[in-house]
């Protein structure tokens, strides 16, 4: 089996998909449009894959979420999945909201739960509710220490003063209002099962602070961005690839996000995913072009195949990863 160079000693992804009789990755169906409106963020967690900070100054402008409306107008029932950075900090973010609500099924959006807590910022979470948003709240941890230290100071109280303004607003209790919260480890190492999790962190913050989600997702930690740099750093790149690599499942390989999902970045550049995204790798189309956002129709019909990787191998370790938890039971 092929094996890649530096500190990469694991074998190399399309190969390993090829012995577990996998010929390539294709995008079968587009059921999720992902859309990166920016990367300006409040925090600056230390295992970001898309290196986003304060100073974050790569924002969605209006023209391109123009593209998108129109592409969902005449693609209508599409699941959008708003992520960032923040995307609460675009400027443009209340258009984005207001015009894609009534074409997309479901309007999704990832938060970090503190940015609605930022002065100026408490008409979110109401927008949010008027729009039924489906809120993917970030939470790696029942546990304040474990959050801080991945996300900052005073970020875990933070969170629960988001969460809890959630509920109050109907957010994990009524049905149509669902918050989902994700977790990721705090190091080098996979998530435990996504049910058990669930069960842990709905016992947890109930009992201990009186707060109520539907769903918890779990996700593999991406060797890229700063997780990637932390890793190298304390020269665990190589055993944190192996460990992937050792716990290849061929059932999450089936089942990979970027078989339904396509990513669009501030540009309205086109990508499998976020993570090819965060890696500056884009959809290329049959003439060479890279893909951008009025020609997605062309990367349906096109039936090009995934770009992949070595840092493929964390959505298929263990139960499998996507932005949408686990990919197997
Ligand atoms: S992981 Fe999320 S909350 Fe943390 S810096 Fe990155 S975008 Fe911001
Ligand atoms: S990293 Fe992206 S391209 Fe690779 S398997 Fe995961 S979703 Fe697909």
């Amino acid at each position: 089996m092929a094996l890649r160079k530096n500190t990469e000693t694991v074998p190399d992804f399309d190969q390993q998909l090829r012995t577990a009789g996998i010929e390539s990755i294709g995008l079968d169906a587009l059921r999720t449009l992902q859309v990166n409106l920016g990367n300006r963020c409040n925090q600056r967690c230390s295992h970001c894959h898309v290196g986003a900070g304060p100073e974050g100054d790569k924002i969605m402008p209006r023209d391109v979420m123009q593209g998108i409306v129109d592409f969902l107008g005449n693609h209508p029932g599409l699941c959008v999945d708003m992520t960032g950075g923040c995307p609460e900090l675009n400027p443009n973010f209340r258009f984005f909201v207001e015009n894609v609500h009534p074409l997309a099924e479901p309007l999704m959006t990832r938060t970090n739960l503190t940015v609605s807590l930022e002065p100026g910022l408490d008409w979110v979470a109401p927008l949010y509710r008027d729009h039924r948003v489906v809120v993917i709240g970030s939470l790696p941890c029942y546990t304040e220490q474990n959050v801080d230290k991945q996300r900052g100071r005073h970020v875990f109280k933070a969170s629960m003063k988001a969460i809890k303004r959630l509920n109050e607003l109907g957010y994990g209790c009524e049905k149509d209002l669902q918050l989902n919260l994700v977790y990721n480890p705090g190091g080098d190492f996979l998530p435990g099962p996504q049910e058990q999790l669930e069960a842990d962190y709905k016992r947890e913050l109930n009992e201990k602070f009186g707060v109520r989600f539907n769903r918890l997702f779990t996700m593999t930690n991406a060797p890229i961005g700063r997780f990637k740099q932390y890793l190298e750093a304390n020269g665990l790149l190589g055993p944190y690839l192996e460990l992937l690599a050792d716990n290849f499942n061929p059932e999450a390989a089936e089942n990979v996000m970027c078989r339904s999902l396509v990513s669009v970045d501030y540009r309205g550049l086109l990508y499998n995913c976020d993570f090819n995204q965060a890696l500056g790798l884009p959809i290329i189309l049959a003439d060479g072009q890279a893909a951008t956002i009025d020609r997605l129709d062309d990367v349906i019909s096109q039936d090009v195949d995934v770009i992949t990787g070595t840092h493929c191998y964390c959505c298929t370790a263990g139960a499998g990863s996507s932005c949408t938890g686990s990919l197997v039971e």
